[in-house]
This record gives structure tokens, C-alpha cells and sequence, in this order.
């Protein structure tokens, strides 16, 4: 039996040959071939029809954070195979140098000095100390990301200002992980195949903060977007995405904030009844053609 119904795909970046340590990155080649098979199978949408009932199969591509790649890499790819893209960015990258978080932190383990075997994190009063370079890269990534996470992104920024100075190496994001400048936002949103959707001001765990602060960052990232493009921003995307990321509390400031629609990164398809502030997505990773396909067609079954 055939089962209708939109596969939400979520995407972050399309880049060649620079480090992902957080999977993020699908190669040009392949993001080119994944458009042609979701082409094949299912009819390229938009958000803003998700919750209108269909006979086809739909299929809607995702971008999430606002790296400028999206601009220089996935937007003339998607342009030529005609498959609109909705970018959810991350509104306070456009006044920042600093780009995201996890990268400065990528940047900070690959240099860190060869007799440094932990890393210490001031959080709060206190000193968090870490053992490093025990098992590889990924994760001494891992360990210090998770703890991380669950705070305010000023005070993130602040523990790894702090161990950059303590180690004495720079901390910048590679070139490559640059995010979106307002004058790159405004050619993205320029484009007649690009939704620009919001993804909070600071990237924030959600679930961890209280109910002011969710609204804050909600409701001033859609204020700012529009005024970046002077245009309408109808939909979210919250950050991670994940069950244990938002609340409750998160849901019902997405709505108070008049937003349309708001994805997960919950896995699932949606359909016409699904609650559009808890939409499922796929996370896409750096498949080839027929891993794809495959991909595509396990979806189709659950
Ligand atoms: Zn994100």
C-alpha cells in the first residue's frame, strides 16, 4: 500500500573536503544526486503546504543554523534541479564573527597543545575538568560538548573564551564553517526557490532555560529575520530538535509568536493531521545515490 504524507529532510551544510566532526556535511555531488531521487519519488514542496492533504508524496528540504554555505554551495544546486529549500538561521550569527559554538570548540580540541591532557571549563563558580586524548578527537568532542549544552550560550562562549586564552591557540571556526553575513541572507532570501525560517537568536537548548528566556529567543529571532529581509518568517525549527531539547513551554512560545509551522528532528512523516508545531524530519547524512534511495524507501515504511 502507498503511504502519502511529507518527508521533511533536514540538512545543515554542503561542503568538500573540510573537517566534520559533527557529521554535518553532505559533498556537492551528493546533495545534486539526493535532489534527483527524492525528485523521482515524491513532489518537492514547502512547509506552508504540509498541512494541506495530498495525492502525491511529498518531500520538503531543510537547512538548518545558517551556514553560508547554503548560499554558495546548496543554493545553485537546488536552483538548478528546481527543489525549493527552507533555511532556518540562527539570527544572532548575522551580527557575530564568532559563527557556531561547536565549531569554535572543533577548532579549540584540533589545537589543543600536545602536553594538555584535560581541559578545565568554568561553569559558573565552579571548574569542570575533563580528561582529553584518551580515545581520539570525536570524543573528547563529544564529552565536552555534552556538558556544554545545557547552558546559556553567553556563558558557552565565555568557557571556551577562557580555554583558548589558557592554552594560548586560537579558537576561530575553520573559514569554511562560516555563517551567513546580512548581505548573504538578503541574496538567499532573494532566491524565488528560498523560505527563510527562524532557529532562535543564540542556538540555546531549549529545554534548560526558563520560560522568559524561550519566548525571548523565539520570538526575537522571527522579529530580526524580518527585518533583515522585510519579509514575513512563518516557521521555526527548533535547535537540536530532539525530545529532550524543547518543552511543552517551547511549543507554546512558537505559537504565541504566530509562527505556522515548527520542525523537530524527531524522525517520522508528516501528515495532514500531524501537529504542525511537532513536525518529524529526517536528518540526512553524506549518502550516495542508492544509500539514499534506500534511505527513502525505509522512510516511506514506517
Ligand atoms: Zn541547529
Amino acid at each position: 500500500m502507498k503511504r502519502n504524507g511529507t518527508l521533511i529532510l533536514c540538512y545543515h551544510r554542503v561542503a568538500e573536503g573540510v573537517e566534520d566532526p559533527f557529521y554535518l556535511c553532505v559533498r556537492p555531488a551528493n546533495f545534486a544526486a539526493h535532489l534527483e531521487e527524492m525528485s523521482r519519488a515524491r513532489e518537492p514542496s514547502t512547509l506552508a503546504e504540509v498541512s494541506i492533504p495530498s495525492r502525491r508524496p511529498r518531500v520538503v528540504v531543510t537547512f538548518d543554523d545558517g551556514y553560508r554555505d547554503n548560499l554558495t554551495n546548496a543554493l545553485p544546486i537546488a536552483e538548478s534541479k528546481g527543489v525549493p529549500i527552507t533555511v532556518f538561521v540562527t539570527s544572532g550569527i548575522l551580527a557575530s564573527h564568532n559563527g557556531l559554538w561547536w565549531d569554535r570548540l572543533g577548532t579549540l580540541l584540533r589545537s589543543r597543545p600536545p602536553h594538555v591532557r584535560e581541559i578545565g571549563l568554568p561553569i559558573g563558580s565552579r571548574t569542570v575538568r575533563l580528561p582529553l586524548g584518551s580515545s581520539g578527537i570525536r570524543a573528547d568532542l563529544d564529552s565536552v560538548r555534552r556538558h556544554l549544552l545545557p547552558l546559556r550560550v553567553t556563558e558557552i562562549e565565555q568557557a571556551l573564551d577562557a580555554v583558548s586564552e589558557q592554552w594560548q591557540v586560537d579558537s576561530a571556526p575553520p573559514p569554511d564553517a562560516r555563517t551567513l553575513a546580512p548581505k548573504d541572507l538578503l541574496q538567499l532570501a532573494g532566491s524565488h526557490i528560498v523560505t527563510i525560517g527562524a532557529h532562535t537568536v543564540d542556538h540555546v537548548r531549549l529545554r534548560d532555560r526558563p520560560a522568559g528566556e524561550q519566548q525571548d529567543t523565539i520570538s526575537g529571532s522571527k522579529r530580526e529575520l524580518e527585518q533583515s529581509i522585510s519579509r514575513a518568517v512563518s516557521h521555526f525549527a527548533y535547535p537540536f530538535g530532539r525530545h529532550d531539547d524543547f518543552d511543552d513551554r517551547s511549543v507554546d512560545a512558537v505559537r504565541s509568536a504566530a509562527f505556522d509551522t515548527a520542525c523537530t528532528t524527531i524522525p517520522g512523516t508528516a501528515r495532514s493531521r500531524t501537529d504542525p508545531y511537532r513536525l518529524p524530519r529526517r536528518l540526512v547524512m553524506d549518502w550516495g545515490r542508492l544509500r539514499f534511495r534506500v534511505q527513502m524507501q525505509r522512510w516511506r515504511l514506517d
